[in-house]
């Protein structure tokens, strides 16, 4: 499996992905948004185009579909209710499809609600798991939930889905949003060594080269993942003083992600 991140430089920092096939040369398109960059990268590589997945149905992510199927006559997929939201799909996706890329690419679809209530995340089948995430997870981060998700739904994709995920999992999210997410992780716990080292180093960094973390990394850095941490507890305490003694997981994931939406 060759994975491809292509930075689109937009104003919404969106990734795209092409994940081709070393053997026949075939890929996948990961939200082709930016299509020019996309189209232009398959051809350097020499590799064809068969396949678009959308990860959800936001425009930022299927806004290229239609420019990426006339050039290359692709098929569109993305989770099965999404086909009233998404023009032109050819499969819907349910929890544990498998998707084949050439000869031999794997990706497992997960069903991951939360972000939007038809949203997929890509797990890989390789000896290091890769997870492209969309809007579900992102490096240091939670997606939103104000376009149609839900807080308590995406709680439950990450406890029950992302949270058992191999430490090892290299991390592929839809956008670039790194430097701003360790600030709110920050933020949050200030204690946080691990938050504070890595902004030092990926600051400013140049997203053609970006840094890809792991679950590993994201259980020390992400807020979203340490919802028992005593800090953060604390912290979330002075918003909300009505907090109970010992909180549960899911109280603390739904008032942190209200508290980053007005950040
Ligand atoms: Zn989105």
């Amino acid at each position: 499996m060759i994975v491809k991140q292509i930075w689109t430089g937009n104003a919404y920092r969106n990734f795209n992905y092409l994940i081709a096939c070393g053997e026949t040369g075939e890929a996948l398109a990961i939200d082709p948004l930016d299509h020019v960059k996309c189209l232009q990268a398959a051809k350097d590589a020499g590799w064809t185009i068969t396949q678009i997945l959308n990860t959800h149905e936001h425009h930022d992510h299927t806004g290229g579909n239609a420019a990426v199927v006339q050039a290359t006559g692709a098929k569109i997929l993305a989770h099965r209710n999404a086909s009233g939201k998404i023009a032109g799909m050819s499969r819907g996706l349910a929890a544990g499809d498998v998707i084949k890329v050439g000869k031999t690419v794997e990706l497992e679809a997960l069903d991951t609600p939360g972000h939007t209530m038809c949203h997929i995340c890509l797990k890989s089948h390789t000896e290091q798991p890769a997870l492209f995430s969309g809007d579900t997870l992102f490096n240091a981060g939670a997606g939103n939930c104000h376009n149609g998700g839900d807080p308590g739904a995406l709680y439950k994709t990450f406890s029950e889905q992302l949270a058992n995920l191999p430490p090892s999992t290299l991390v592929y999210p839809g956008h670039d949003y790194i430097e701003n997410n360790l600030r709110f992780t920050l933020d949050r716990e200030p204690d946080n060594r691990q938050a504070e080292q890595m902004l030092g180093q990926l600051a400013g960094q140049d997203p053609k080269q970006a840094y890809v973390s792991t679950l590993e990394v994201e259980r020390q850095v992400n807020t979203f993942l340490r919802l028992t941490s005593p800090t953060v507890i604390a912290k979330l305490r002075e918003s909300f003083p009505d907090l109970p003694d010992k909180p549960d997981a899911r109280t603390v994931f739904i008032k942190l992600r209200e508290l980053r939406n007005g950040w």
